[in-house]
């Protein structure tokens, strides 16, 4: 296993991390891939208080003599804390369902917006957190994040954060906060840890059968999966790429590539094939948006880029995964950036340097994304998080 050093705090964690968001449905199996991904040097679990029974299956594996031999890393979900007991009461429950005294790597949830964290600070989290880390029981805090890049980089300017976690991988390089955000984060001396880094299998997975051929006939003999990890593993910024593991099979093959894969080891020839690939997986994509943010700061507080992207996702992702996609990245937070906010002012349009017709653009994405369902859902997620 390669192991990178966290630069904050000099932890050495395998660069390959285990993601314990759906595990395979029979206990015993989750049992063995654990015990070999541990026996094979992953260092590295990742949960959440809403993964369902995640955190108690974790928990009951590594009871067994493990504990000590990884970082634990889990979740607590901003929108379920209403009132400053529930940080105790949803923390403690974490620390009893994984039967642990700490967690190494405290995130919270999804934080959407400098809002959402700033409703925390008002309930008192910060006293909750000294209080907690000098208690031993969290040892770093960290936030988990979906988004754009310029409230990444707010995020990450808010607080003295010790890690974050961002969705990351060739397709989405210059999208949430892509590869600028990851950059950023890392010359703050955070280490930055992968989520999505295969878009939920869906670069692996039903491809268009010319991205299958250049992989096929590419100069070594890799899977899909395989060349996306080394994308990301390529990048020195990155500390642990978590992968969501259900099967042997797949723990072993990750294992070997996290194994082999180091940072800057691309040459000329792979990129060419990312190239390659990306391009084909562009011109499926509808609006040209290369996720430069040039067009921001939208007087109205449109995500420009962010509509466009989740948008474009109905080709690769499927019209449900984009939509949900969309409601969660433009809706989910304390100020709504929707495409139908856009008063057509034009002010965004003379920086596009793609030339987008943003207006009409988002016009359409309004008409196709924000049906009769989007209100009511909006309203019901915001009431249910109290944003
Ligand atoms: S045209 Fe629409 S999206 Fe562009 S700046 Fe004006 S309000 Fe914002
Ligand atoms: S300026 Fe154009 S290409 Fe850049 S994010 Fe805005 S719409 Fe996309």
């Amino acid at each position: 296993m390669n192991y990178r050093i966290n630069p904050k705090n000099g932890d050495k964690l395998s660069a390959l991390g285990f993601g314990c968001m759906r595990f395979a449905k029979d206990e015993k199996e989750v049992e063995q891939q654990i015990i070999y991904a541990i026996e094979n040097g992953v260092n590295y679990f990742d949960t959440a208080y809403i993964y369902p029974k995640s955190e108690a299956t974790l928990g009951r594996v590594l009871a067994k003599g493990y504990r000590d031999r990884v970082k634990i890393a889990t979740k607590m979900p901003p929108y379920l804390v209403k009132k400053y007991e529930d940080l105790d009461k949803i923390f403690n429950a974490e620390l009893e369902r994984l039967q642990t005294d700490r967690i190494d790597y405290y995130f919270l949830h999804m934080l959407t917006d400098v809002n959402i964290w700033m409703r925390l600070v008002n309930l008192g989290i910060l006293k909750w957190i000294a209080e907690k880390k000098q208690a031993g029981q969290i040892i770093n805090i960290g936030f988990s994040y979906h988004g754009g890049r310029d409230e990444f980089i707010k995020l990450v300017d808010a607080y003295d954060w010790e890690f974050c976690m961002i969705q990351y991988n060739f397709l989405d390089e210059n999208k949430q906060a892509g590869k600028g955000g990851l950059e950023y984060a890392a010359a703050k001396g955070l280490p930055v840890m992968i989520m999505e880094p295969l878009r939920g299998g869906k670069l692996v997975t039903n491809l268009p059968k010319e991205v299958y051929k250049v992989w096929d006939n590419a100069y070594v003999k890799r899977s899909p999966a395989e060349w996306a990890l080394r994308w990301i593993w390529n990048h020195p910024e990155v500390t642990v790429v978590l992968s969501g593991m259900n099967s042997q099979a797949m723990v072993e093959e990750n294992i070997k590539v996290a194994s082999q894969a180091k940072a800057n080891a691309f040459t000329e020839a792979d990129f060419g094939l990312f190239n390659q690939v990306t391009q084909i997986l562009s011109e499926k994509i509808k609006i040209p948006c290369t996720g430069c943010n040039y067009c921001l700061p939208c007087p109205k507080g449109v995500d420009i880029p962010t509509c466009f992207s989740t948008y474009n996702d109905r080709e690769i992702e499927g019209k449900t995964a984009a939509l949900s996609k969309y409601i969660m990245q433009t809706s989910v937070k304390s100020q709504a950036s929707n495409a139908s906010l856009c008063s057509k002012c034009g002010k965004c349009e003379s920086h596009c340097p793609q030339n987008i017709k943003i207006r009409d653009e988002l016009a359409t994405v309004a008409k196709t994304m924000e049906g009769f369902y989007y209100k009511p859902t909006r309203f019901l997620i915001k009431r249910f998080m109290k944003l």
